[in-house]
This record gives C-alpha cells, sequence and structure tokens, in this order.
C-alpha cells in the first residue's frame, strides 16, 4: 500500500515478519528520489509498481539512510543512481563480497558476520538464500549533501546516532520532513538491543536544529517532532 503524505510526498510502511522498512519517495519537478532502497529486488520492485498504479514516475535517484541489508539490498532491482555515505557504502563493499547459502549463513552466524535476528528475518525475505544479490552505491558522499530535485530539495546529513556508526537522515524542508532510517533505534549487538545515551543525546541535539513537523522511521509509523523527542527524552532520563 503506497500512502501519500503531502503533494509531493508518498511512502510505504514497514512489515515486521520481513523486517522491509519503510520507503519513501519525494517528487521534484525534475527528478524524483527514493528514500531506501529495500530490502530485496522483491520488495524494491513492488514500490516500483506501486508507484506505475499512480502514474508517478520510477526514481532517478535514491538515498540509503544506513548499510544494514533490509535497506539496501533491494539496489538491484532499481535504475536509480544511488548515493550513500562513504562509511556505508564500506560496509556494502563487505557485504558483497559474502557468499550467500545456507552452509556461509551458518558460518556467519557463529562468526557474528550476520545476527540472529537478521537472518530470521532474512529467511523469510529469501527462501533461497542464494537470490540475495547486493548493489554498490554509485555516489558517495562525506558529512553532507544536498540536491535540487527541482521545486523542492533534500538535504542528506551524516549524523552520530545509537543504532551505528554510519547513520545518514534525509530532511526535506519544504515537506517539513526528516527520514531517520533507523538511526533513532539502539544498536543490535549480538543478540540485545543495546542503547548509547551519549549518541542518542547528539543525535536529538542535531535534530532539534533542524526544522519538522514529521519523522518518518524505519520500522514504525510516521512520528510528529514532539513524540519523537518525547520518546528521546525517556530514553536519556533512565
Ligand atoms: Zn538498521
Amino acid at each position: 500500500m503506497l500512502f501519500q503524505f503531502s503533494d509531493r510526498l508518498w511512502y510505504i510502511p514497514s512489515e515486521e515478519a520481513t523486517d522491509r522498512p519503510v520507503l519513501g519517495y519525494l517528487r521534484g519537478d525534475h527528478r524524483s528520489l527514493m528514500i531506501d532502497a529495500g530490502n530485496s529486488a522483491r520488495h524494491a520492485a513492488g514500490f516500483l509498481h506501486l508507484l506505475d498504479e499512480r502514474n508517478l514516475p520510477h526514481p532517478e535517484l535514491v538515498a540509503l539512510t544506513h548499510s544494514h541489508w533490509d535497506h539496501c539490498y533491494g539496489l538491484c532491482a532499481l535504475d536509480a543512481v544511488s548515493i550513500c555515505c562513504a562509511a556505508t557504502r564500506k560496509d556494502l563493499e563487505r557485504d558483497a563480497s559474502l557468499v550467500w547459502s545456507d552452509d556461509a549463513m551458518h558460518t556467519y552466524l557463529e562468526t557474528g558476520v550476520v545476527q540472529k535476528f537478521c537472518e530470521e528475518h532474512m529467511r523469510v525475505e529469501y527462501p533461497q538464500l542464494e537470490e540475495i544479490q547486493v548493489n554498490l552505491p554509485e555516489i558517495v558522499f562525506s558529512g553532507e549533501l544536498t540536491i535540487d530535485l527541482g521545486g523542492c530539495h533534500a538535504v542528506l546529513r551524516q549524523l552520530t546516532n545509537p543504532h551505528t556508526e554510519d547513520g545518514v537522515v534525509v530532511w526535506l524542508p519544504e515537506e517539513r520532513v526528516l527520514f531517520v532510517g533507523d538511526a533513532a533505534y539502539e544498536e543490535l549487538v549480538g543478540n540485545d538491543w543495546i542503547d548509547h545515551p551519549d549518541r542518542l543525546s547528539s543525535f536529538a541535539s542535531a535534530l532539534r536544529e533542524m526544522d519538522f513537523t514529521h519523522c518518518f522511521v524505519g520500522h514504525g509509523e510516521p512520528m510528529t517532532r514532539n513524540a519523537l523527542f518525547d520518546w528521546f527524552s525517556q530514553r536519556l532520563s533512565v
């Protein structure tokens, strides 16, 4: 289901069983931007199909929020120029060098290359692990990148965050919307979700400087600005 959020912004919600994240779509007058690529070719292709149903052009650009499989492994089904920060590209270079099979997965679980939580969801999305194809993003930036889509902009900003080392938020100033991927979440370490109050505090401070009314998190409903900062305050006061 493709939801329209504003004149220019659409999104599909996350799905728990497959760990599919929210995908965003911003339609500029000249170019369209997809936010995150999906967890598989099937996920990305399904998204394009929903765009077709609304007569929306396929995205010419796709921005990645971080390197986790569920946000990136759909790249192989997209004919869009892909953009990420340098740390995300480095992580994906490692993933692209891996062999995907049952035997290999057993090794990755033992050595911590893949965590149990991810493996369980990957097996739902990929009945045959051999289907996994990891494509590498083409444009790499550090710090910040602003894209003029025609009549609207997307600002990709790399921020310290509690989830990963490589988080990028995508701020849509004209829509007053922020996509944070999973950057607001805790870090998955082994089988545990670990919060990092220092990194969360830094993340919250950076977000306070940005003008937005709604925030899209990777695996939940869109949140209002107030709800987002209330959630941060609760975690920081524990
Ligand atoms: Zn993640």
